[in-house]
């Protein structure tokens, strides 16, 4: 076959992207995937709505008029608009009344309750648009927000010939998140109260409408190989691991990439000095000037320090930090930790700083560049993470010569290699205390052997490109099945 005949095109169907809407990692990954993909050779756009945030004004309009008929009697009227960036084309759903809002999904800790009826009309609508373009062979969803997208092809589009061909990739970002709601929706979205049953959308007495993309999309995937197979397992599979061991053949696992224009010491504008695997030298001014903005004692310099950036949610295991908190202060050296999210946590991390201004140095709040100047200025980073589907700081941390303490799951098991970090395997404060230690001695008495770790994990390469090329090749299985398999 020819490769011009190879060229797929390609519709990300995203309910979030960089640069124009972003929660979490959903949106960079979609945002960062467009550019390689078409270096790879494919011809790629993004659909996403209209967010409040994303001015009108700088769009171009497309289609002024794209009706989307949820029932027989709903219907909404929406419009389509365009915008570029890297090259890429951005098609943007309009519909006021679902998405000129002030945050994407939640606000003031609460779920909009009409969430199922705005994915919902974007799924249809996304749909409607691919019909519209005539182009996209494969439509790549993300997460429940555009779960329903295999679920409306497969069964209310199932004979539309212009969409026969049109094929599915659904990408797990977290499967703790799973768009469950209740049974009346389902007529509300035009699917019929029939597919309320164990076999389809029927969850526990909810309707789950990740669960019906993880059925009727024609291939998955997850954020990092480990978790393509943990998800499978009842301890991670948050109820569905059932159905994802059904549906295995289909499940893959692709590593994110990580954005070296923005995160790397080379040339990273946040921070107090650049510096590279062949100078290290910069990395001591960073860790100086990092230590001052927490107002920790210039005596730590040669102290091991360890830094955390995370949100804090129970997933990312911040219970086992509060379980030895006395022996992590007893350690000879000091502590920077930046989040936001849980108060529980939120107060923990407080406390102990103000219990120990020395040598614990808490910031609560999101900030980038003290993200960057964090990953820059400690030695060691730590992730106990509970679950963790992908997880790019241990990435960052590789690239910064900040040696990765991660626990041994999903994509830190498979980043961090333990001739780069230190893992540890079971969800306790031990295991986690004594991968801490471990660290610190080699830091302490093998100076050398701690730089060459460093330098290893400086030249790994987690770049784009890479995940690029997975995701191309799960195109094409995708476009050309192997007759055989
Ligand atoms: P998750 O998507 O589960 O939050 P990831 O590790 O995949 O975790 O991505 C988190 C991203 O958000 C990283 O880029 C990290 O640096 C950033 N981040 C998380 N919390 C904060 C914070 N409080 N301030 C600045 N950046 C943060």
């Amino acid at each position: 076959m020819g490769a011009q005949q190879d060229v797929a095109s390609i519709l990300l169907v995203t309910s979030e992207a960089n640069p124009f809407a972003k929660t979490g990692g959903l949106a960079d990954v979609a945002g960062a995937l467009g550019p390689p993909l078409r270096r790879h050779g494919s011809d790629v756009a993004v659909v996403m709505p209209r967010y409040r945030q994303i001015d009108l004004s700088r769009l171009t309009p497309v289609i002024p008029h794209l009706p989307v008929a949820l029932t027989d009697t709903r219907s909404y009227a929406t419009s389509v608009y365009s915008a570029a960036d890297q090259g890429v084309t951005y098609y943007f759903v309009d519909c006021p009344q679902l998405y000129d809002r002030e945050d994407l999904y939640t606000h003031e800790g609460k779920d909009y309750e009409d969430n199922y009826l705005r994915f919902g009309v974007f799924s249809l609508a996304a749909i409607e648009l691919a019909r519209h373009l005539g182009t996209p062979r494969v439509l790549h969803c993300h997460d429940w927000q555009t779960a329903l997208v295999p679920v409306y092809l497969k069964t209310r589009f199932a004979r539309t010939p212009a969409l026969a061909k049109v094929k599915t990739l659904l990408s797990i970002h977290n499967l703790g998140y799973q768009g469950l709601f209740d049974r009346r929706v389902l007529r509300e979205l035009g699917l019929g109260d029939a597919m309320f049953n164990s076999e389809q959308l029927e969850f526990y007495g909810k309707v789950n409408l990740l669960k019906g993309g993880l059925i009727y999309a024609d291939r998955l995937n997850t954020v990092s190989p480990t978790y393509s197979r943990e998800i499978q397992s009842p301890e991670l599979g948050f109820g569905l691991d059932g159905l994802l061991r059904k549906r295995s053949h289909v499940l893959s696992g692709i590593l994110n990439g990580v954005d070296y224009s923005q995160w790397d010491p080379r040339h990273d504008p946040h921070i107090a000095a650049n510096y590279s695997a062949e100078d290290l030298s910069g990395k001591l001014a960073c860790k100086q000037a990092l230590l001052r903005e927490f107002g920790l004692a210039d005596s730590c310099l040669t102290k091991p320090l360890i830094g955390i950036v995370s949100r804090f949610d129970s997933q990312k295991g911040f219970d086992l930090i509060e379980e030895v908190a006395g022996d992590l202060t007893a350690i000879d050296g000091a502590l920077v930790a930046l989040g936001t999210g849980n108060p529980r946590y939120e107060a923990f991390f407080r406390n102990w700083a103000a219990a120990h201004p020395d040598k614990i140095g808490v910031r609560v709040g999101f900030d980038n560049s003290l993200a960057h100047r964090i990953e820059a200025g400690s030695d060691i980073f730590l992730m106990p993470s509970r679950y963790e589907p992908c997880g790019l700081n241990q990435m960052y941390s590789l690239r910064y010569g900040t040696v990765p303490v991660v626990r041994a799951t999903g994509g830190l098991d498979d980043a961090v290699d333990e001739s780069k970090g230190f893992k540890f395997r079971e969800s306790t404060g031990q295991a986690m205390l004594s991968a801490v230690l471990q660290a610190v001695n080699l830091f302490c008495r093998d100076p050398e052997r701690w730089r060459t770790m460093m330098r290893r994990g400086m030249e790994q390469d987690f770049s784009w490109d890479q995940a690029a090329a997975q995701y191309a090749s799960v195109y094409c299985e995708l476009l050309h099945p192997d007759p055989t398999a």
